[in-house]
């Protein structure tokens, strides 16, 4: 059982700077996933955490236990990686058998934490076979059960689902989630899909050009982002962003753009109090631009329709609002059909507001 903690950790390569001035304190037992696009330097800051990789500066805990410079064989840590690295010539046994033979751990204790991992992922019927003799999914219990087998303070995960189909992802997740209940170890984990993200972190960490945007948990994230960034990294189809004028008294403020016009209510509008700008940039989840009930009312926008989406559980329609590209969640059961107009409004509480200077969340 361990705390994770990162001071100020930087990772340069050369003139490339992977991970920049990067802290972190992960309580134990929790699961903590970091996120972000390709090259935001997840993998980096995992991989300086279990000590694959130098930091350039700043230092790392595990516990109490100063370890920036301590070797990853002395760290108590295990990593599951995205190719699970299995050997192949070995049985399934043997391999999830292998790091406690190196570390000279008794024949007996060896079968029983086999054994007992075996059973934890139900793979107790394949000890014997090879990894190629193993489905995908398998495969990847295999390398979670190597990692189990030797009980360490704390789990690495990097992004060890990419290689499952969608159906097996989503199985697999619910699966890890209950493992992690059930052995209760800290675990962080990285991943660049952010449905990964939300559903198995009790906290995520969002990442971008290797500096920590938001840390928190995830519906935090989701409702209340720090910056447009992290606004449009969670939730899919992604956020709406436009730009709109400011105009009107303080305290009936409207937002402006060539095709429609949404009046801000006092609470969003007393976060603009000291803006001292014209323009700001506008986010609206589709799931909060529905259909209006009366199309002549107030904050409607008429959308003209170019491609409808029915996933089955929702139906989201793509269109443009004079200049403004939108997406909007009409219900399952909508009828609309592309090149149509529909009139929608925004739930006016749940829209955001970013600075048009550095597209920080405006408070
Ligand atoms: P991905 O999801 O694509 O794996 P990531 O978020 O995990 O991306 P990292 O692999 O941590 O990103 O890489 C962060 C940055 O550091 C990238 O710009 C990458 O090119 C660079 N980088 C990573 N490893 C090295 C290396 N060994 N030498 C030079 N540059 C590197």
């Amino acid at each position: 059982m361990a705390e994770v903690r990162l001071e100020h950790v930087s990772k340069h390569f050369d003139e490339v700077v992977a991970v920049s001035d990067f802290s972190l304190s992960i309580a134990d037992k929790e699961f903590v996933v970091l996120v972000g696009p390709s090259g935001c330097g997840k993998t980096t800051a995992l991989r300086m955490i279990a000590g694959l990789e130098d930091v350039t500066s700043g230092s790392l805990y595990i516990g109490d236990r100063p370890v920036t410079n301590v070797p990853a064989k002395d760290r108590n840590i295990a990593m599951v990686f995205q190719n699970y690295a299995l050997y192949p010539h070995m049985t399934v046994y043997d391999n999830m058998a292998f790091s406690l033979e190196m570390h000279k751990t008794p024949k007996s204790e060896i079968k029983k934490r086999v054994q007992e991992a075996a059973e934890i992922l139900g793979i107790q019927e394949l000890l014997d076979r090879k990894p190629k003799q193993l489905s995908g999914g398998q495969r990847q219990r295999v390398a979670v059960g190597r990692a189990i087998v030797r009980k360490p303070e704390v789990f690495l995960f990097d992004e060890p689902l990419s290689n499952l189909d969608a159906k097996l992802r989503a199985q697999t997740r619910v699966e890890l989630k209950k493992l992690h209940e059930r052995i209760a170890t800290t675990a962080v984990y990285v991943t660049h899909d952010q449905v990964e993200a939300m559903t198995m972190g009790d906290r995520i960490v969002v990442m971008k050009d290797g500096i920590i945007q938001q840390v928190g948990n995830p519906l935090e994230l989701y409702r209340a982002p720090a910056n447009k960034f992290v606004g449009g990294f969670l939730g899919s189809p992604t956020m709406n962003f436009f730009e709109a004028e400011l105009s009107g008294a303080p305290d009936s403020l409207r937002l402006k753009t060539a095709g429609f016009t949404l009046n801000l209510p006092r609470s969003k509008a007393s976060s603009i109090e000291h803006y001292p700008e014209k323009r700001v940039i506008v986010g609206i989840r589709p799931e909060d631009l529905r259909p209006a009930a009366d199309t002549t009312a107030n904050n409607t926008i008429s959308l003209l329709i170019d491609v409808v989406e029915p996933i089955g559980s929702e139906t989201y329609v793509f269109g443009a609002a004079d200049d403004v590209a939108l997406v909007a969640g009409v219900g399952r059961d909508s009828l609309v059909k592309a090149h149509q107009n529909v009139v929608l409004t925004p739930i006016m509480d749940n829209i955001h507001l970013f600075d048009i200077r550095d597209e920080k969340t405006l408070l």
